[in-house]
C-alpha cells in the first residue's frame, strides 16, 4: 500500500508501551518511508533523545511504565523548543490535552488512531 505522504529522511521517535500500538505505528508509516526509533518507556525515551541529533518529531504515549508522558514532554522542552511533539493517549482524561499544550506539545490525538489519522497528524506536525 502507498501512501500520500513522503517522510524520506524524517526520523520519528515512538514512545509507546504497548507491542501492538508500537506494531500499528511500524505498518502505518511503513509506506512513507519514515526512520522510526521505537522506545518503550519514559526513561528511554530520555535517553535516546538526549543521545540523538536528528530526531526530527517524537510521538508520545502519555501512559508509560515508569513515568508518564508529561515527564518526558517536559524533559524534551527543556533543551529543545522547536521539536514537534504529538502526545496520544489511550483515553481522554479530564485536562490531559490541556497539560499537554502547556507543557509545550504541539498536538493531541486520541486513540483509536487510524492510518489516516496518524499520517495526517505526522505530516502536519512535520516541518
Ligand atoms: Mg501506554
Amino acid at each position: 500500500m502507498g501512501s500520500e505522504f513522503d517522510f524520506t529522511n524524517k526520523v520519528i521517535l515512538i514512545v509507546e508501551d504497548i507491542d501492538t500500538s508500537s506494531r500499528f505505528y511500524k505498518a502505518a508509516l511503513k509506506a512513507t518511508n519514515a526512520k522510526l526509533i521505537l522506545v518503550e518507556n519514559g526513561q528511554t525515551a530520555v535517553d535516546v533523545f538526549d543521545s540523538s541529533r536528528n530526531i526530527d518529531l517524537v510521538f508520545l504515549d502519555l501512559n508509560l511504565p515508569d513515568f508518564d508522558g508529561f515527564e518526558v514532554l517536559k524533559h524534551i522542552r527543556k533543551t529543545n523548543k522547536d521539536i514537534p511533539i504529538v502526545v496520544q493517549t489511550a483515553y481522554m482524561l479530564s485536562g490531559e490535552e490541556e497539560t499537554s499544550y502547556e507543557l509545550g506539545a504541539n498536538d493531541f490525538i486520541t486513540k483509536p488512531i487510524t492510518i489516516e489519522i496518524l499520517q495526517k497528524t505526522i505530516a502536519s506536525n512535520l516541518s
